[in-house]
Order: structure tokens, then sequence, then C-alpha cells
């Protein structure tokens, strides 16, 4: 490709090989091309300018602009703490400017008694507006460009700003680029999807976003440019989906036998709720269908996934097939292993659990046992995976907790057996809001089990701050004197293990004070401790003979301890959302309310504050999700980094551009429908944009084998 677009990014008037070289590093723009891509995050509308007297709480830290006359310009402080400061005032007042970096270019070009556009961030300080780090120039148009209305603001980084890179140069660079470009802007989408979406051309789109003439042409770019973007990943999964389905045989499972009916019948201890049987039923379908199945379950904390999983392995069982559950952590895997024994007992289903402490003898036990077939369901952690492990019939394959996962390590699981593939059932309690889902596992099917089970409490939350300590020490008081048992977590954040671990300690003494024996029983697990003293303080709470349990994360996943009401999580604000949910779901699995104290310190980051207040306000997980991908932004969701998609989303916002996405999935479904390989002439264009992503994530991931 001989394309302008293509050509290295040094070459455009006024970057040069410096500049170059940090655009490349700091944010990813090598080429022409990269650099029309790089789109403004925001706008401003730059024919407003404002008043410093109307400058106020509620504008700061948006981008204004105030056009004022310098009285006063000169370097103040000295030493590291120089800086250049400017008092400038229009007719309504004054107000200071300031910038740390490139003062001596700066002072260059502020006159003091002359007129400029101060364009910048306003905060207040002491009740009077500055300026850090404006950009500014004389208030006459430059000639030759075009009167601007709305300007886009790009981000760019300190390093960039400091060698004259900020987002006001960039917009001017982007001009220059503009002006080279313009002509050799290729269409990437057919013509008669344009016309039926009503979506405007791409050189069109390109030129709005960058320079829209008005709010109506940048919405029209925008709409483009995230279709575009959106409808081309959801294509491409799609199209797996489709070459996976054709091509992936699966064992046929059509038989529902004694195993199912006389558990259905005799062992279910409630009936199932109206989500269960729908999921139950979508994934019979996928056993019947002779396809693999590979579906994710998703469903909140406590909402009964487990027993999903269950009454789909004896369905394989009544086929013949053996089946896997695989767990994160030891605990959750000997958990499900008691609950799940407990529950088939006298079916005649044989259960084994297979962890990293299982002995040898057992070990070898088990392997011979799946090998010829007599155990019917092995649980268990990461030691399922182990290349020792063999089964004779392989048939349904249960993830727990997906996130803990990588793809890796589920593509190993499918090689267990010989034969076709294992049914793949991957269960997350990370409630995925739809849209990322829809991108990260558009090549899964998805299951929803949206309803709790019946007579469910919401639990009670509230936000609480070290001086509350002594009324949270009566409130636990009152909760274990009624005979219930309370959680206490803290966090363990690797960096800082050690001073984690210390707070933990110090707390679980503060407790052993307040609590004492033998009136009380306080235990401390952490994931530090070897698994045998592990267990057994679990199994001290499990028991009911603690009533306080004190550990760290290890708790998180699917521990089950109804008698449980009360969830206090300490330093609460090191926790994101969706693990504060995780967490909390531990709480309100019997008929007691339940309730859960989020201690912070007295000095909250807005965002951490945020966090407090969603999760104060609603017990709804999926909800949750949604203000975590606001919060957060989609790149730092749990999982994303590890979906092995290697996608990017440079244009569109997962956290608001949901309609647009099922919009752009419909759309692909229909054109693939008609044209399921894409060789129709019409569709030329889509197939070179799926074989551009395709080249784009094999590159990336060469990169990450090389990193
Ligand atoms: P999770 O989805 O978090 O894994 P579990 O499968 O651990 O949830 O179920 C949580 C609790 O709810 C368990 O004690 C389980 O026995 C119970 N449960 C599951 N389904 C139902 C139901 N339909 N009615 C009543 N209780 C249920
Ligand atoms: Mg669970």
């Amino acid at each position: 490709m001989d394309s302008i677009l293509d050509r290295p990014i040094q070459y455009l008037t006024g970057i040069g090989q410096k500049r170059a070289e940090l655009l490349a590093s700091e944010i990813g723009v090598a080429t022409f091309g990269d650099m029309l891509m790089h789109i403004p995050f925001r706008y401003v509308d730059r024919s407003r300018i404002y008043k410093i007297a109307e400058i106020g709480d509620e504008l700061s830290s948006q981008y204004i602009q105030v056009r004022a006359r310098v009285q006063d310009v000169g370097i103040v402080g000295h030493g590291a703490k120089a800086r250049l400061a400017a008092v400038v005032a229009d007719d309504t007042g004054e107000m200071d400017m300031v910038w740390f970096r490139g003062t001596k270019y700066i002072l260059k070009k502020l006159e003091a008694g002359r007129e400029y556009i101060f364009f910048g961030r306003p905060t207040i300080f002491n009740g009077s507006p500055n300026m850090a780090h404006p950009e500014f120039e004389p208030p006459i148009a430059v000639e030759g460009q075009e009167p601007v209305g709305m300007q886009g603001i790009y981000s760019t980084t300190e390093r960039l700003s400091s060698i004259g890179l900020g987002t006001k140069a960039i917009f001017n660079a982007m001009r220059t680029l503009w002006a080279a470009v313009k002509d050799h802007i290729p269409e990437t989408l057919p013509a008669c999807l344009l016309e039926q979406e009503r979506l405007v051309g791409r050189a069109q789109a390109l030129h709005d976003i960058h320079f829209p003439a008005s709010a109506e042409a940048l919405n029209a770019a925008m709409r483009r440019l995230k279709f575009e973007e959106l409808f081309v990943i959801q294509l491409q999964l799609l199209g797996q989906r489709r070459v996976r389905t054709e091509k992936t045989r699966g064992y046929l499972m059509p038989k529902i036998g004694d195993y199912f009916n006389l558990f259905y019948r005799e062992k279910l201890p409630f009936a199932l709720t109206g989500a269960q049987q729908r999921v139950i039923k979508e994934i019979r379908g996928d056993m019947v269908s002779g396809h693999q199945m590979n579906r994710l379950m998703q469903g909140d904390v406590g909402s009964g996934k487990t027993i999903v999983a269950l009454l789909c392995v004896l369905i394989a069982a009544d086929n013949g097939f053996q089946s896997a559950i695989m767990a994160p952590t030891e605990i959750l895997a000997t958990q499900h292993y008691r609950s799940i024994t407990e529950l088939v007992e006298t079916t005649g289903l044989r259960v084994e659990l297979l962890t990293g402490s299982t002995r040898r003898k057992k070990r070898e036990e088990i392997a011979q046992g799946l090998l010829t077939g007599e155990i019917d369901l092995l649980i268990g952690t990461h030691a399922l995976i182990e290349d020792t492990v063999r089964f004779a019939r392989l048939g349904f394959v249960v993830i727990d907790e997906q996130h803990r996962f990588g793809v890796m390590q589920r593509a190993k699981l499918r090689l267990k057996s010989t034969g076709l593939p294992p049914h793949v059932l991957v269960m997350t309690a990370t409630p995925i809001p739809r849209t990322l889902a829809m991108t990260l596992y558009g090549d899964l099917d998805v299951s929803m089990i949206d309803e709790l089970p019946p007579g469910r409490k919401p639990v009670r939350t509230s936000h609480a701050r070290e001086s509350h300590r002594l009324r949270l020490f009566g409130f636990l008081r009152e909760q274990i004197d009624q005979g219930r048992q309370v959680y206490i977590v803290y966090p363990l954040i690797q960096e800082s293990e050690k001073m984690d671990v210390a707070n933990l300690e110090a707390g679980a003494e503060v407790i052993a004070r307040e609590f004492p024996p033998p009136r009380y029983t306080s235990v401390v697990v952490h994931g530090k401790m070897p698994a045998r003293l592990k267990d057994y303080g679990m199994e001290l709470f499990k028991e009911g003979q603690a009533q306080i349990l004190i550990s760290t994360t290890v708790i998180e996943v699917g521990v089950n301890v109804p008698n449980a009401t009360v969830m206090v999580i300490e330093s609460a604000e090191r926790f994101g959302l969706s693990q504060l949910h995780q967490l909390r779901g531990r709480v309100g699995r019997g008929g007691d309310q339940s309730y859960c104290i989020l201690m912070t310190g007295d000095k909250l980051s807005t965002e951490a504050r945020r966090r407090m207040e969603a999760m104060v306000s609603t017990t709804d997980g999926f909800r949750l999700s949604e203000l975590d991908l606001q919060l957060r932004g989609a790149g730092d969701i749990d999982g994303t980094a590890q979906s092995g998609q290697g996608i990017e989303i440079k244009v569109s916002d997962l956290a608001r551009d949901g309609a647009l996405l099922e919009h752009a999935r419909s759309v692909a479904e229909r054109i693939l429908a008609d044209d399921p390989h894409l060789e129709d002439k019409r569709n030329v264009l889509l197939r070179a944009a799926l074989e551009r992503l395709n080249r784009q994530k094999q590159a990336e991931v060469d990169l990450s084998q090389i990193s």
C-alpha cells in the first residue's frame, strides 16, 4: 500500500523527528493515518467567550476561554518552585494565569499590555479564579484558517506538551495534516450500507470530527465512525462464531435419564426460578444441536448458578459423559465439592475433588477413576488442567468465575479427552454490561440469570468512617448476640502486601480485644496462609463456632454461609466497584436482614466517593457494572485485558454507545445471513476491513509475545 496515510508522521510540516518519536511512544501515533484517527475526546464551543466574573465553581475543570489583557507578567519564586505568573483582566475582573514549564518560550510570546484569548481549565483558588497552563493567542483569527466554532480537545501528555504539542498545537497540526490528506481518504463501507444506514462518507466524517462546523455535523461524523468501528468488530466476532458452530461438532446429549430425573424430583431443595429454567433450556438446546457449546452464564452473586451447572452435569451423566467443574481457588473448589456431594448423595453420581493439596495416592486413584470412566464429575482448581489429568469421555466442562482464568487455560481444558471437544459453560458473577459482553464475548453465546431466588431481602449498605468505629463494634455485638455472623474484609493488594497484612493483623488484634473469648471467637484467614490453616478457619466459621471471620479477599468469590449477615469492608476505597459488589454478595443469603458496611478513610477522591455512593444506592449488580464502566472506562474492566480478543476500541464508548452497538450487531447479523463468507461483490470493502482488523490483531499478538 502506497498511501499518504502510511507516511511517517515526522514528515508532517512542523513535526520532525524528535516530536515524531514522542508521538509514537506517548500516544501511539506513527503515521499520517494514525494521526487522523487521533480524534478529540471532547469539544468546546470556541465562539463562546466567558467573562472572568462568570467563572465559578461550576465551570471549574471545564475548558473555557476568556478574552483578557495582560496586566503584569513575570517569573515568581525560585529554584524548583519558579513559575511564570500573569495577572490578566477583562472588564469584569482579574484572574491569574500560571505556567510551570516552558516558561522562557511563553515569556517571549506573552506581552504585558496586550490582549489575548486564553484557553484552558479554570480552578478556583482562595475564592478567585486561575488557570494553569492555558493556551493563548491574539484575538484576531490567523489568516487562512477556517473560523473556529467547535474546537476539538485532543488528549496529550506532559511530555508532548513540553515539546510544544499541547492540545491546541495538535489541533493546528491536524489542520496541516488535513490539507495534505483530504483528497486521499478511501471509503471503507459499501455504498449501499451508507445509504441504508444514512451514514456520511468517511472523508466527510473525518473532516467533521476534527473541524465540526456545527453540532449536527459532529454528531453525524461520530455516528458514522462509531458505527463502522462497532460494526466491523461485530462482523468479525459473528463470523468467528459462525465458523465455530459450522465446523466444531459437539457431543449429542439428548437423553434425560435417571440421574437428572431422580435429582430433580426428589433431591432439589427448592423450585427453580424462571431464569434458571430458561438458562437450562438454552444449554439443553446446545447439547442437542450437534455443535460444541461455548456459553457464558452471567448471573449476579447468589442468583443460583451452581444448581444450573449441576443439573447440566447430570444430563451429561445421563448420556454417559464425564464432567469437570473448575473453580479459581481451593476454598471454592472444596465448597463446591461439599455442597454438590451432599446434593447428589444417593443419586449414585461419583464425584471427586482434585486440588493442589490432594495427596499423591488419592491423585493416582483419581487419575485411574477418570480413565476408567468411574468418576462422573471431577471438581477442582487449576490442578485440573495439569497434563496428567486425562478423562475417558469428558463431555461437559464448567468454569466458575471466568475472570480468573486466562483464555489459554480454557483452551487446555478442551484437550483433556480424545474425541470431540467438550461443551463449555463459563460462569461469571461479575456482571458484565451487555454492551461489553457483546464485544468481549461476542463469540460466545450468553445466558443471563437475571432473577434472584425468592425471599431475599436486599442488603442494607452504609458508608462509615473511622470516627464511627465504636458504633460499628456496638452494632456487630448486637448482631452476634442475635446469633448472626460477621465478615470483616481487608484489602490485600500486591504492591503493598506487607503493609496490608500488617493492617489485617492489627485489625484482628483490635477485634480480639473488643470481642474477647470465650464469649466470642474470631478467626483470621488470608491467602498467604497454609491451606490447612485456611480450611480450618473457614470450617470454624461455616460451622458457626466462630462468629467473626477476618480475611482478605479470599472470600470474595462463592463462599456461602447463610447465617452471616454483616459484611464489613475495611479500606473500602481501595476496592473496585465490582469487587465491592462481589464481597457484599457474601451476605443476604439467608432469610435475615443483612448489612454491608463500607469503612473508609476521611479523605476520599471524587471517584472513590462515587463508588461508595453507587454501592449505597443500589444492590443491582448489572446497574453497578454499568456505573463501573462509566467511572472507569471500558479499558479497565476486569477481563478486558485478558479477553484475548485484542480488540481496541478507539472511537466508541461502550458505556454510552450500547444502543448503537446492538444496532451494528444486528446489521452485521443480517449481512452475514445473506453472505456468510462475504464473497458478494457488494461486500468487498467489508472483507478488506476484516482483513485489516485481523492484521492489526495479529500484530498485537506478536508484540505481546515478544514483551
Ligand atoms: P451463585 O450464582 O452466586 O453461584 P449459588 O449457586 O451459590 O449462587 O446459590 C446461592 C444460594 O441460593 C445457594 O444457597 C443455593 O442453594 C440457593 N438457591 C439457588 N437457587 C435457588 C432457588 N431457585 N430457590 C431458592 N434458593 C436457591
Ligand atoms: Mg457461585
